[in-house]
């Protein structure tokens, strides 16, 4: 939902008048307007209860758009309206759970029918395309085909075609492309040629479901098989919140959840975060449950990603795991949703319709009353309070599985210490240690780039993004300079443009310059960074991985290296500068790093080898480090929730974040006021704003926000209904870029 385009108003020109009293298709728009539209059904057609979630092509001004029906109706006598161009589907496209749960989420998040839906659909679908098919697709001789077959010159390759296929025959089935692929080279040249003179025809297989073969696992223990046992054993919707320590065997306990869903015939979806969805997992996945195994993720083609949808909604796909948007999949069979990582932020879609994919998923489970499983080490305080106030059923696994034992965690002060490059000499010596037993270790420090800031030593001055209120980060080694929050590139100057020195310094420590610094330390051993600047595409971060395999090095990186790949050889985990996370204003911010810690802690001595943690801190005693370090997450988020509790904040506040961005600040400032002025003087909400985002300017925008919180839910949202819909008419929203965020992730 942003700002409102110059919309034209439903246009009234030319269409003849339907007769009085003529049904009507109200149809969802992928515009930022609240309303449906309505539209003369396409000509020479009727419009029922069966049009609605089928998709009709409409002219909109002089454009064409693609929409779905959300609701038939009754012209009055004298309204004109424009006939609807064509219907681009025979049956519902979105119907049943599906199709609810989308207008919940449009209600939920209050934001136009048209645009969720449009958020939900594969690319393909959304620009009007038939639903691919998903057949498989068989060849076999035809009559004429088997009588002339005889007749070819032996050794080409039509002939051995031909004779592949009558083999097939004879056993009394076709042979699909998969197969040809695997008997035959460059068979299809061969098969169009002989199709032309009629001899071979292509043929949809009907399609069977795979039975499972399920592969071995290890013996599940006392605490997975109570988990197991639990989530298979009830009726219906339920939620259960999976709360394992790293390496405990949550995946063991998913993948036999989804076994006991499989032999029942129903459908699965996993949702797992974008890095977490790994091809070792993947095979893990296939290999146990013996089906193939469906994927969703950002790396497939549009027409992939249709083909998976439209698997789903025939009920073909068995399992199906997918990152955030893959919770939209439509499941007519389904009998199980896993959210592993949940407490992941990126399950949270954070532009566009700003939804909370495992928020969502629990919407869907109770729409389609089965259970869903929440996983994680580090569990969202939101779900932690959900399950401790009993609204879900809170497993635990206590131990790592099988021989791993919890590593060991140190904290190292380093005041007063001296560091190089960030590393004090104790920590050196340990990384030397750990590589000379042949082991890997892995360096976490959670800052992109060479150095946060360029700093002129003579006066002070430092390296500003122009169009953000930020400092720009140092990149390839003090050469270029780079903003993290706007893309903007350009190369570090050569002298200070206020007073002229020469004395420009890089300040402070990214992973580039841990990378440099360690490769120079320890020669002899691969150093190998990995962070959104080595691994923009997906693979990237296995081969990198690969290229260590299981010789001793020295990973370097951001919380990419969190999760993910399991690295059995990985026996040190160096944690250096949290300090900035400890004294975050926002108030999901101690929250995320005490997730972080435990996360990056957890891949250390995942196998037999013992592992220890280093945390490299100038505040040992922090709270939150002492809290983390002696009692565990658990005892960090008791002490968390007690503060949020008494803060005002989630899980004990619902929230609502109005942003709005103007090249000048009163046009924002304006707007907000006027939203404000939309709200009920007596409405039980608290209102804080318009004020300056905590990110005040950004991309050359002037950044806003208006800030609406209550102690229940249903009183916001009351608030809300009443609100957004006005706004769209506000005469202040015209030059302001605006967006509502209800249960924003944090306040940026
Ligand atoms: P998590 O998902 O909690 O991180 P995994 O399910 O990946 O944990 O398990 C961690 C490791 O322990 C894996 O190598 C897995 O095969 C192994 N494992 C899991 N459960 C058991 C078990 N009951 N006995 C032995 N090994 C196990
Ligand atoms: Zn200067
Ligand atoms: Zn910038």
């Amino acid at each position: 939902m942003s700002s409102a385009p110059a919309a034209p108003v439903l246009s009234l020109e030319s269409a003849p008048a339907p007769a009085p009293g003529a049904p009507t298709v109200q149809v969802a728009l992928p515009l930022p307007l609240p309303q449906l539209f309505d539209y003369a059904p396409p000509p020479g057609s009727l419009a029922g209860a069966d049009s609605i979630g089928r998709r009709v092509r409409v002219p909109f001004g002089s454009r064409e758009l693609v929409g779905v029906v959300a609701g038939v109706g009754c012209a009055d006598a004298d309204t004109l309206l424009r006939d609807a161009r064509e219907w681009l589907d025979p049956v519902p496209l979105l119907d049943g759970e599906v199709w609810r749960s989308l207008q919940w989420l449009a209600r939920y998040t209050h934001a136009p029918l048209g645009e969720v839906v449009s958020t939900a659909l594969p690319a393909p679908l959304r620009r009007g395309e038939p639903v691919p098919d998903t057949h498989r697709w068989g060849w076999r001789l035809t009559a004429d085909g088997d009588a002339q077959r005889v007749r070819q010159r032996a050794g080409t390759r039509p002939q051995r075609l031909c004779q592949l296929l009558a083999d097939a025959a004879g056993r009394g089935t076709a042979l699909d492309e998969d197969q040809l692929d695997d008997l035959m080279d460059d068979w299809r040249s061969a098969a169009r040629a002989l199709a032309k003179r009629g001899l071979v025809e292509r043929m949809a297989q009907v399609h069977v479901a795979p039975v499972p073969m399920l592969g071995a696992g290890p013996v599940p223990n006392a605490e997975q098989a109570d988990a197991v046992a639990a989530i298979t054993g009830g009726t219906g919707f339920g939620t259960f919140l999976l709360d394992g320590v790293t390496g405990s065997g949550k995946t063991e306990v998913y993948l036999q959840a989804i076994a006991a869903c499989l032999a029942r015939g129903r459908q699965a979806l996993v949702l797992v975060p974008e890095i977490g969805l790994t091809p070792q997992t993947l095979a893990r996945f296939r290999t146990r449950l013996g089906i193939p195994v469906h994927v969703l993720h950002s790396g497939l083609n549009d027409n992939e990603r249709a083909r998976v949808w439209a698997a789903a909604t025939r009920g073909e796909a068995q399992v199906i795991v997918g990152t955030r948007s893959a919770v939209f999949t439509p499941l007519p069979n389904a009998g199980l949703i896993v959210v592993d990582e949940e407490h992941d932020g990126s399950y949270k879609q954070q532009d566009g319709i700003r939804y909370h994919a495992r928020d969502f998923a629990l919407v869907r489970a109770k729409a389609l009353d089965i259970p869903v499983v929440l996983g994680s080490a580090t569990p969202s305080l939101e779900s932690l309070h959900n399950a401790r106030s009993g609204r879900y059923v809170h497993l635990r696994l206590k131990q790592r599985a099988g021989e791993a034992r919890p590593p060991r965690v140190r904290v190292l002060d380093v005041r007063k210490r001296p560091l190089r490059d960030g590393l004090s000499p104790e920590v050196l010596e340990g990384i030397a240690e750990h590589l000379q037993r042949g082991h890997q270790v892995l360096v976490f420090k959670n800052r992109r780039g060479y150095a946060p800031v360029l700093l002129c030593h003579d006066c002070g001055w430092t390296a500003p993004c122009r169009r953000c209120d930020a400092p720009m980060t140092v990149h390839a080694g003090g050469r270029r300079l780079q903003c993290h929050h706007c893309g903007a590139r350009q190369p570090a100057p050569l002298a200070c443009p206020d007073c002229g020195s020469l004395a420009l310094q890089p300040q402070g420590i990214g992973t580039e310059r841990l990378e440099e610094h360690l490769g120079e330390a320890f020669a002899d051993y691969p150093v190998i960074r990995i962070d959104r600047g080595t691994t923009n595409r997906r693979d990237a971060l296995e081969s990198q991985l690969a290229r260590l395999g299981d010789q001793p090095g020295i990973l370097v990186g951001t919380q990419i290296l969190a999760k993910g790949h399991d690295l059995p050889r990985l026996t040190l985990v160096v944690v250096v500068g949290i300090d900035e996370g400890l004294f975050s204003a926002d108030f999901r911010a101690s929250e995320k790093l005490a997730q972080q810690l435990i996360q990056v802690a957890g891949r250390a001595g995942r196998a037999t080898d013992p592992g220890e943690v280093w945390l490299q801190t100038h505040h040992p005693g922090h709270p939150l480090l002492e809290t983390l370090v002696h009692g565990g997450y658990h005892a960090f988020a008791d002490a968390e929730l007690q503060q949020r509790d008494a803060a005002g904040f989630p899980p004990f506040a619902y929230l609502a974040l109005l942003r709005a961005e103007a090249q000048q600040v009163e046009h924002a400032n304006a707007m907000l006021t006027a939203v404000r002025g939309l709200i009920a003087e007596d409405a039980p909400v608290e209102r804080f704003g318009p004020m300056p985002a905590p990110m005040p300017r950004r991309a050359g925008y002037q950044r806003t926000q208006l800030l609406l919180s209550a102690p229940r839910r249903q009183p916001l949202h009351a608030v809300l209904d009443a609100m957004v819909p006005r706004i769209h008419g506000l005469p202040e929203a015209r030059k302001v870029r605006w967006s509502l965020d209800v249960d924003p992730m944090d306040l940026y």
